[in-house]
């Protein structure tokens, strides 16, 4: 079997498209050289092997071994020098790369194939001994940490002392000689740590760092990030192996990371830094400040040290070259790692750059003014949940500002919140409902949870590519990095920044689109929706099928709403016109009436108030359809708790406390969820949703005599279980309308439906149909009884469920399309077999979420129903799964 694949030299047995069997980076460095750029000769071990090596407890399957040495002799030929050669002798990295991009999870090895010998071999033959020793250090304490598990902090002290000693401050400053000594330290600690020396042998090296690179796609950081982004763990990693180059020969070479457009803000100008006479990761690390890649982000930054532009320009002008090249090929913004060795660029990474909303939404539309793409694709390129960043509010420009520091924008959005100075109590900050502000010198891998739970981050040290820069961007984070005047006290738990010092638990705002670090909590204010975002909109609005509404009952949620291109509201509850201070008196005596007799003279009160609750609604919409669901809670909600209440209520109402206290007891449950509510209420008091209907009726006369256009209410039933539920509570709300009609002359247009939010109603929805003109998905409840889950006592076990993978995911967030789809579907094909053209649409907390959005599509409801500000996602998410 095949288990490896060669790349290199203009051509490579592997391509983009084989990314599942040889990772993103492996399948990138192929097809980079596919196309003629330059790219260190080398090859991929596939995640095939990664799969073996886990099913075969931990062994490598047979043929590998020979399969290894052949590629890595041919790559010794193509560079002229061999592997574990004593006077010339090849160098390669050992790189991991999964399938998806897991930044800063996996593991590089660098500069392998240095032992004692050939350190001193290759000295003499690039006539540079600093050189192979500074690679000799910088092996043996990647190799330490990443696959003996000696901890980098060893080599760190090791070295810090030692510059200490010497007077040095910069690692520059280190001669060969230095390095050796430091060499001769590092090989002492690693024998004290492992009670054995570090591994001379070229070939244990090497498969030592192989085993490394498969083993840690099981690490606890891997575990992480694959939960946090959902990403399977039986698709493991492949390895990757390559010639190293060398961006440490001094002041001709340098190593960088770049952008081809700028990640943050989709600006279309070159973007990254570069360090020059460094190694990998020293750009990232923060060892030193990286440089500027171009003159103008150089004299927009104010900074001193020459760009690459200006450093070198013939690399540079490769540089820029080669990401014109890459864009046009790959049709995205990519995402790159380079290295110039003594003048000569070399590629060694290229991918699908991470951006934020903002960018990806300017990257999109302008890519389509430059012909690399068209609108649907276009479409396809923006997440939609992540669209969420950009509805969010930025900081009040007008508000007056306490900056206590200014540092990187490195992740766009604004907000406030508490001090914290470590990730496990941000997390637990978190889950006590805090908003908190994680605040590190700069964070790593072990610090993703943290990060999660923060409404923001901010880091003392760090460029824009930092991983506190990078994680931030990709979780729709505010972050400001690398702000350098702040000196945090991670003792004493607090920081100090122009003089002021903030303790942990005070609140600070960060900006993260300029930068800013404030004191104290700056008001905020609603994104523009114009633009690049009102553009995407209109062809996500050209290509999708379903309709788009909102969930929405007040004012001003249906304003947003509209703001956002709702096209109707899909549900609009009406518990909160009974809930309303100024009717809630009423509402009470109503429910504590002795009979229908005793209910009439509070309904009266309270008609015109909802009368004119509705015509607000309708007057919003603009004839736009909108679903109203009659009364649904349980009545004792809106009741007294408790005897200070109780008494309260008793003054308002003039009932008194004792009967107040008996009719209490007779309407308590022990189950309401599944008690007396929905149809059920309209069943023993057919007036209250006499006057619902009522008031809808007359609201709707009066906004269409106001704004002109015609006015069609969808009065929505929910909680039906049986066709003579509904057939019962539709002969009512016909009667209301026919005596609305005679009692003003007019002509009323309206339909009757019901929610689907029981099983049975699903099951028996061709005979529903009969009598409902719509359905209406109701998903929250529909899951909980399908699962017979309550919704509001889930927390308590959802997250043992999604721990031990009993769930893979909260079907109360993303739609459970196996049961809970499956009754949809069903109920979606009976409704129409019965009514051909009845109207199906969603209005749970589902009718936001892209996934069940597309199953919504496959299932070919009309509309799904969100909360306001998710109105733009379900708009592009029902465009993605409508192409
Ligand atoms: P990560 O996935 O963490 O980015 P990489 O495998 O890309 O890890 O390696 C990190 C860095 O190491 C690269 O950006 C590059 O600078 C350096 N590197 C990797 N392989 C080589 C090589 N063959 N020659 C020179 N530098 C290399
Ligand atoms: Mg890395
Ligand atoms: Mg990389």
């Amino acid at each position: 079997k095949k288990w490896v694949y060669s790349f290199g030299d203009g051509k490579a047995e592997g391509a983009a498209k084989l990314r599942d069997l040889l990772g993103g980076k492996g399948a990138n460095l192929a097809e980079m050289s596919n196309i003629g750029l330059p790219v260190p000769p080398g090859f991929t071990i596939t995640t095939e092997v990664c799969t073996a090596f886990y099913e075969n407890d931990r062994a490598f399957p047979a043929g590998l071994k020979e399969q290894v040495e052949k590629a890595l002799a041919d790559i010794g030929n193509s560079v002229g020098a061999h592997f574990g050669d004593a006077a010339n002798p090849l160098l390669v990295s050992v790189r991991s790369g999964a399938r998806a991009s897991m930044p800063g999870m996996m593991d590089t090895v660098l500069n392998l194939g240095l032992n004692d010998e050939t350190a001193a071999g290759l000295g003499k033959r690039a006539g540079d001994e600093r050189f192979a020793y500074d690679s000799y250090r910088r092996f043996i304490s990647m190799y330490s940490d990443v696959v003996l598990g000696v901890e980098h902090h060893n080599f760190e002290e090791i070295l810090e002392y030692f510059k200490e000693e010497q007077e040095y401050s910069l690692d520059t400053e280190l001669s060969a000689d230095d390095w050796k000594n430091v060499i001769a330290r590092y090989k002492e600690r690693v024998q004290e740590e492992l009670g054995k020396p570090f591994p001379q042998d070229v070939n244990e090296q090497i498969w030592g760092a192989i085993g490394a690179v498969f083993g840690s796609w099981r690490n606890r950081r891997a575990e992480t990030y694959r939960r946090l982004h959902n990403i399977p763990e039986s698709w493991g990693t492949a390895v990757n192996i390559q010639a190293m180059v060398f961006g440490n020969m001094g002041d001709t070479s340098a190593t960088g990371v770049a952008f081809t457009r700028n990640p943050s803000t989709g600006e279309k100008a070159y973007y990254g830094e570069f360090l020059v006479n460094a190694q990998g990761e020293d750009v990232v690390a923060g060892i030193r400040t990286p440089q500027s890649l171009t003159k103008k982000a150089r004299l927009e930054g104010n900074d001193k040290k020459p760009s690459m532009e200006e450093a070198m320009p013939d690399a540079f002008a490769e540089l820029a070259a080669t990401f014109e090249r890459l864009e046009k090929h790959y049709t995205d913004m990519q995402d790159v790692e380079f290295t110039v060795q003594e003048g000569k660029l070399w590629m060694l990474q290229t991918r699908s750059g991470k951006r934020t909303a903002k960018a990806a939404l300017k990257i999109a539309v302008e890519m389509v003014g430059e012909g690399l793409i068209d609108e649907k694709t276009a479409i396809g390129r923006v997440d939609p949940a992540s669209l969420d960043q950009l509805l969010h509010p930025t900081l009040d420009p007008d508000a007056p500002r306490d900056v206590l520091a200014t540092g990187l924008p490195a992740s766009p959005g604004a907000a406030s919140g508490t001090v914290v100075f470590n990730s496990d109590e941000a997390a637990a900050m978190r889950q006590a409902g805090k908003d908190v502000v994680l605040v590190r010198v700069e964070t790593s891998p072990e610090d993703i949870n943290g990060m999660h739970s923060a409404v923001a981050i901010l880091t003392t040290r760090g460029g824009m590519t930092s991983h506190a820069a990078v994680v931030a961007r990709g979780m729709g984070r505010p972050c400001v990095s690398g702000a350098g005047s702040i000196r945090i006290d991670y003792k004493t738990e607090t920081f100090t920044a122009s003089g002021v010092t903030v303790k942990k638990g005070d609140i600070i705002t960060v900006d993260g689109s300029t930068g800013q670090v404030l004191k104290g909590q700056i008001p905020t204010l609603q994104p523009e929706l114009s633009g690049d975002f009102a553009t995407l909109m209109t062809w996500a609005d050209k290509y999708r099928r379903m309709q788009v509404r909102t969930n929405a009952e007040t004012p001003h949620d249906a304003e947003t709403a509209r703001k956002f291109g709702a096209e109707g509201i899909g549900l609009c509850r009406t518990e909160h016109m009974f809930f309303d201070e100024d009717r809630i008196v009423a509402v009470r005596q109503m429910i504590l009436a002795d009979d229908a007799k005793g209910r009439r003279a509070p309904l009266e009160k309270i008609l015109p108030m909802q009368r004119d609750d509705f015509r607000q609604l309708f007057e919003i919409m603009q004839g736009l359809p909108v679903t109203i669901r009659l009364l649904d809670p349980p009545l004792h909600e809106f009741l007294p708790k408790g005897d200070e209440e109780i008494a309260q209520v008793s003054e308002d109402t003039g009932i008194p406390a004792d009967k107040l206290t008996r009719r209490l007891a007779e309407l308590a449950e022990t189950n309401p969820m599944l008690g007396h509510r929905g149809c059920r209420l309209g069943i023993s008091y057919p007036e209250i949703y006499e006057m619902q209907a009522r008031a809808i009726f007359e609201g709707a006369l009066l906004a269409a005599k106001e704004t002109g256009a015609p006015v069609i209410p969808e009065i929505m039933i929910p909680l039906v279980g049986m066709k003579t539920e509904l057939d019962f509570l539709k002969a009512r709300v016909v009667a209301v309308a026919a005596e609305v009609e005679k009692e003003q002359g007019k002509k009323l247009e309206y339909s009757v439906g019901t929610m689907i939010e029981l099983p049975r109603a699903a099951l028996m929805a061709r005979e529903i149909a009969a009598s409902a003109e719509f359905f209406s998905f109701g998903t929250n409840d529909l899951t909980q009884t399908t699962f017979g889950i309550s919704r509001d006592d889930a927390a308590q076990f959802m997250n043992d469920y999604l721990g031990k993978k009993i769930l893979t995911q909260d079907p109360f967030v993303s739609l459970d399309i196996d049961g809970v789809g499956e009754l949809v579907r069903l109920a979606a094909e009976r409704g129409r077999a019965a009514r051909p053209d009845i109207k199906l649409g969603i209005c749970g907390e589902h009718g936001g979420d892209p996934a069940s959005i597309a199953f919504c599509e496959e299932v070919g409801l009309s509309y799904v129903s969100c909360s306001p500000y998710r109105v733009p996602i379900a708009r592009l998410a029902a465009a993605q799964s409508a192409l």
